[in-house]
């Protein structure tokens, strides 16, 4: 993805920026982020805000038979921000 004169660079909120999370989407470097693709930034949109649902985070919280994961929230996919 390239910038364009509606986008801008924003360090990506689900990895912070290490462009590696792990499996579970906890901090960790198992796997490249599914945000960002590993690049550690995302395009934004120069008119979106901090996306309140998950505080900007890109991340919701989900319980599953296996325990706690977290997964990349549906609404901003994951960049923490929306339009
Ligand atoms: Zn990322
Ligand atoms: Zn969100």
């Amino acid at each position: 993805m390239t910038e364009s004169d509606t986008t801008h660079r924003q360090t990506c909120s689900f990895c912070k920026g290490k462009g590696r999370v792990a499996e579970d989407g906890f901090d960790g470097d198992d796997t490249n982020c599914p945000v960002c693709q590993g690049e550690g930034t995302v395009l934004v949109d120069n008119n979106a805000v901090p996306h309140q649902i998950c505080d900007g985070s890109g991340k919701i919280k989900m319980r599953g038979p296996f325990g706690k994961h977290v997964a990349v929230c549906p609404d901003c996919r994951g960049t923490g921000w929306i339009v």
